[in-house]
């Protein structure tokens, strides 16, 4: 839980005070969102995650630290130690097997897909 609250401050700090290095890292960065909603229950549970899982901002005012999520390999190592695959990854750092899963189905806010514009 700790690391995990820490892991989202230093996401915060890169996406705000680091854009450079996130934007390479969003370039190197491939697949898509699954729209599973894992990365706003890290850490603590976002109070703008309704009960439906669904994002109570998104296309309004989402941050843009969830924009921009995953940054590094860690984050999506993070989704994996909570119990799910995150859709992204970084080919140069893959070790896993070939991704098989369709895309979750998520009708209201989540179906617009997580690829909002990044904000950075
Ligand atoms: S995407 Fe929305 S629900 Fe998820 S952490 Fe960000 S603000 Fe909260
Ligand atoms: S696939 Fe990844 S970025 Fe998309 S909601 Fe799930 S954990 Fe977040």
């Amino acid at each position: 839980m700790a690391a995990q609250i820490m892991s989202k401050l230093w996401r915060f700090y890169l996406a705000h005070f680091s854009k450079t290095y996130v934007l390479n890292q969003l370039s190197r960065r491939a697949g898509e969102c699954r729209q599973c909603g894992t990365c706003c229950v890290l850490g603590v549970p976002c109070p703008l995650l309704t009960r439906d899982k669904l994002c109570a901002v998104y296309g309004k005012c989402r941050p843009q630290v969830c924009r921009v999520f995953p940054i590094d390999q860690r984050d999506i190592d993070e989704v994996a130690a909570h119990g799910c695959r995150c859709g992204y990854y970084f080919p140069d750092e893959e070790t896993r097997e070939p991704r098989t899963w369709a895309p979750v189905s998520r009708p209201g806010g989540w179906a617009e897909g997580h690829s909002e514009e990044t904000g950075l």
